[in-house]
């Protein structure tokens, strides 16, 4: 939609990007082949998403995090990175936008990067569907992490402008299964202009439609980045990010159907501009879905309650009188 398209790239070019030029690193644990492991993230900075430099999705602000950062300057990252890489199992390597982008990455740096930290068991690297191919030209244990969000072509386009429909999302994700790499799907929970009752649905389909492709599906739960279209709406309080009860009943009807592994990261868990629900049970219900993430056990979501919860389904009930 040509509206959105110019409002996404508005918010970008009236934003002041950080310029920060030291890769950020954190160590986590992570689920894997029935473990809990540990896990190394890199978040590179190179000069971000090519989609956002055009126009972008309306929640995200990661260009703000961005630095075209030059061949040497980006050797440098890599190795500054590897300096303080412990054998961790796992890898992450993040750019914010697209690793196989050479736009981004240069193909030899790609090659160093992954050469340099090769012998861990996964290296996950985030790409959009457009630069899949490249996957194939190395032979590393890599999970492809694809954003999808939706499945639905009119929320893909009218709600995230996400610059892509799902059939050729699909196809490009397929590649990623022909090269032998694991697929992870990033899906976002509550896109804006959704009711939140649509909004659990969305997310669930969405689930159901990649479950058969998939080796994580990863649920984004809205976080109102600065400076996005999203926080404009936020703001003005038209949009609001999504309950955790419904984060929960999306993992817990995601687990009814499919066997992979379902990861959930709450960022700004609690707070307004994350998911939330009536602040005195939030810090529980995100420590559950943190629990679940490393044992996969749909049951830690059994002991969960708080007397918001009916407030969260007369919400729902009251939102579908609302509006249209
Ligand atoms: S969400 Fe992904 S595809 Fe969309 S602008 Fe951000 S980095 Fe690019
Ligand atoms: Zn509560």
């Amino acid at each position: 939609m040509k509206e959105l398209f110019e409002l996404n790239r508005k918010y970008r070019d009236n934003a002041v990007l950080k310029k920060v030029r030291k890769p950020r690193i954190w160590k986590e644990k992570e689920h894997f082949d029935g473990k809990v492991k540990n896990a190394m993230v890199i978040i590179l900075r190179t000069r971000g998403c090519r989609w956002s430099h055009l126009s972008g999705c309306t929640m995200c602000g990661y260009f703000k995090e961005t630095y075209d950062a030059g061949y040497e300057e980006l050797k440098e990252q890599i190795d500054y990175a590897f300096d303080r890489y412990n054998r961790e199992e796992i890898v992450k390597f993040f750019t914010s936008g697209s690793f196989f982008d050479e736009r981004e990455i240069p193909f030899e740096l790609q090659e160093y990067a992954l050469e340099k930290f090769g012998n861990a068991e996964k290296i996950i690297v985030e790409t959009r569907p457009e630069f899949v191919k490249n996957a194939g030209r190395f032979d590393y244990p890599l999970e492809i992490a694809m954003g999808l969000e939706s499945a639905n072509d009119r929320v893909l386009e009218y709600s995230i402008n996400k610059g892509f429909r799902f059939k050729p999302w699909l196809r490009e994700a397929r590649k990623v299964k022909e090269y032998g790499k694991r697929l992870r799907v990033y899906i976002l929970i509550k896109p804006p202009f959704m009711k939140e009752r649509e909004a659990i649905e969305d997310a669930v389909n969405a689930a159901f439609m990649v479950k058969d492709i998939a080796d994580t599906i990863s649920f984004n739960p809205m976080a109102v980045h600065g400076g996005t279209a999203v926080e404009g709406m936020w703001s003005r309080n038209i949009y609001r990010p999504p309950w955790l009860w419904s984060v929960v009943e999306v993992i817990k009807r995601t687990g009814e159907f499919y066997d992979g592994m379902i990861k959930c990261d709450v960022v700004a868990g609690g707070k307004s501009r994350g998911a939330h629900n009536c602040m005195k049970c939030d810090k529980d219900i995100i420590h559950a879905i943190e629990e679940f993430n490393l044992s996969q056990d749909i049951k830690v979501f059994d002991k969960l309650d708080c007397e918001c919860r009916e407030k969260w389904l007369d919400f729902i009930e009251m939102e579908e009188y609302m509006m249209g």
